[in-house]
């Protein structure tokens, strides 16, 4: 069912949200189709587990007080379903982070957001530790784009 989210990988992580110990979720079914994907075993939108809502909360349960944000990498194509779990992150006190291909976010996510990376992988201008990449990490509620937090 399409409105369904599953992902292909659950991992903590702490270089995509610098400063955040981030429980981060690979999300199938993108449809971008970027020339260069390091990650096209995630493109079929049936593929991976199930993430419901009852196994998402357990896991943020199991994580209290070591976690401080949920990352999502991909998932704007189920945009209300997304919306949800989003929402359910912040109302355990966590800040959110969108990693999406597109260009501009959908705005219906910007309110249950703290960061959001923009933009699709072009291997030309590299990702964001690259000063010359396409993409932008934005803090949401100020608007900058915080590229300079992985350039070492
Ligand atoms: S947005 Fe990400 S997952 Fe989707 S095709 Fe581009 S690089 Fe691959």
């Amino acid at each position: 069912m399409w409105w369904l989210m599953r992902y292909s990988e659950e991992q903590i992580v702490w270089q995509e949200v610098p400063g955040e110990t981030s429980l981060a979720y690979t999300i199938t079914g993108c449809d971008i189709g970027c020339k260069g994907c390091h990650s096209t075993h995630t493109w079929p939108l049936n593929s991976g587990e199930l993430l419901s809502v009852e196994y998402f909360k357990t896991r943020l349960n199991t994580y209290a007080g070591f976690i401080s944000c949920v990352l999502f990498l991909g998932g704007e194509w189920h945009l209300d379903t997304l919306k949800t779990y989003l929402r359910i992150a912040r109302k355990q006190g966590l800040n959110t982070c969108l990693y999406t291909g597109l260009e501009t976010p959908p705005p219906a996510l910007l309110p249950y957001l703290t960061y959001v990376k923009t933009g699709p992988w072009m291997s030309s201008r590299g990702g964001l530790a690259d000063r010359g990449t396409n993409q932008k990490f934005i803090h949401v509620k100020t608007g900058e784009v915080q590229n300079y937090k992985f350039w070492s």
